[in-house]
């Protein structure tokens, strides 16, 4: 029997802004590996409620063990790290991100791109609603005993931000972060640095919204969810407030802009979208350990991704919000108050209904992921009442993070295809 032929994937296309985003996070690693013979610090912190711009005033080399995760997941190394972490004793229930990072350690400290990645110096603790970031640290701190800082954000309980609220998280960072910050570094706080950084900050968040924003038109210019992950990856992570990051969201908006000009959809893997027959928003972080083969099921089905909720994770600026360099620890603080991980479950809705609302969407897609409570936490009740407040229909997929073994292409297949079958009989109703 002949061997089955080998099916060749096309080469992935890629826009100029996605090569320069590449070329950022390669030499973030290049940094990191190099930091400690340098005689440079290294922080690490989580991406909602990151403080990257009061870390740049420190000089830290800056890691986020999110976003080194996903990046094994994207390369597919996380799988055995994460076996690695479970034979370390870890639960099969524990968030993915959290055993990938375990994993690595345990296997030599190398990060994704095969550099080393040395310990971190300081943890900086920014709280922002998932439980999982406190015990991730406790873990990490107890396995290098290095410095930890704890900013304690209240939780919106009641859907706002009380001026007690804001004023107890720029206590604690006027108080206990910048001072401890300074004596790890070595470097004294410059708050004339900070108010730099941050117009850069605004600068970039301004841009990124209109390009979010873009896909109110049809066709979409651009893919909310699948290409957004790369819209997001500079400003959530190493470099919002660097003016690279600036430069790269520039960049992105005018080729969005060109996009538009010409009529395009959004660029895929795969090439240019082939015509928009679907349009939907998402809620729950992407798979990326099969990133691609996910993307491409959608792009067959002529469904793109208008809005989404992942999308706004380390940040939510397309309801108003900016870095404000005039108020430099008070913006921070409204920053870390108001991301996606710290809104109450009728903001959430309230959000979704608006996207689906604004950007003409057909319907809502959730996508569950196995190990991320914060985000699966109340994904059901959120379904229901979207489907209860707009009429449109909504549809639950399961898929994990960063662990392939949770990735069933066939049975995300099939329930893709029923639901683009439900939003057409919908049409079809309505248009009887
Ligand atoms: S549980 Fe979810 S939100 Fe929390 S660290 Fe893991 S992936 Fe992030």
């Amino acid at each position: 029997m002949s061997p089955a032929p080998v099916k060749e994937k096309k080469p992935v296309i890629k826009d100029d802004s996605m090569w320069l985003q590449k070329e950022l996070i390669s030499r973030n690693y290049h940094e990191l590996a190099a930091a400690h013979t340098q005689g440079k610090k290294i922080s690490a912190t989580f991406v909602p409620g990151n403080l990257n711009e009061l870390l740049m005033c420190f000089d830290f080399v800056r890691r986020l063990p999110e976003t080194d995760a996903l990046q094994s997941g994207l390369r597919k190394k996380s799988g055995k790290m994460i076996m690695d972490a479970e034979r370390d004793g870890h639960s099969e229930d524990v968030c993915t991100y959290v055993k990938t990072d375990l994993g690595m350690m345990l296997q030599g400290e190398t990060g994704p791109t095969g550099e080393p990645m040395p310990r971190p110096d300081v943890l900086l603790l920014s709280y922002t609603g998932c439980f999982t970031f406190m015990k991730w640290f406790e873990l990490v701190r107890q396995k290098y005993d290095c410095e930890t800082v704890m900013l304690h954000v209240p939780y919106q309980g009641d859907g706002r931000i009380s001026p007690a609220m804001r004023d107890y998280v720029v206590k604690q960072l006027r108080e206990k972060v910048i001072p401890t910050l300074e004596r790890v570094s070595g470097v004294k706080f410059d708050i004339d640095r900070l108010r730099q950084y941050l117009k850069e900050s605004q600068k970039a968040e301004e841009d990124l919204v209109q390009v979010l924003q873009s896909a109110k038109r049809r066709p979409s210019p651009i893919d909310g969810y699948f290409g957004a992950v790369y819209y997001i990856g500079p400003i959530f992570t190493a470099f919002r407030g660097d003016p690279e990051a600036t430069r790269y969201y520039q960049l992105l908006r005018k080729e969005i802009e060109e996009r538009i000009q010409a009529g395009k959809g959004p660029v895929t893997p795969e090439g240019d979208h082939p015509g928009e027959k679907y349009r939907l928003v998402v809620e729950g972080p992407p798979n990326w350990t099969s990133f691609r083969d996910f993307w491409k099921m959608f792009y067959d089905e002529g469904a793109v991704v208008v809005a989404s909720t992942y999308s706004k994770v380390g940040g939510v600026y397309d309801f108003g919000f900016r870095h404000d360099a005039s108020r430099p620890l008070e913006s921070l603080a409204e920053y870390c108050l108001g991301c996606y991980t710290n809104l109450n479950f009728p903001q959430r809705i309230d959000m979704i209904c608006r996207y689906l609302d604004e950007y003409q969407a057909d319907g809502l897609l959730i996508n569950s992921i196995k190990s991320c409570n914060s985000f699966s936490a109340g994904q059901l009740l959120i379904l229901r009442e979207v489907e209860k407040r707009t009429g449109k229909p909504a549809a639950f997929i399961e898929s994990d993070l960063v662990d392939p073994r949770y990735f069933s292409a066939a049975n995300i297949k099939n329930r893709l295809e029923s639901y683009f079958q439900m939003i057409k009989q919908k049409r079809m109703a309505a248009a009887a």
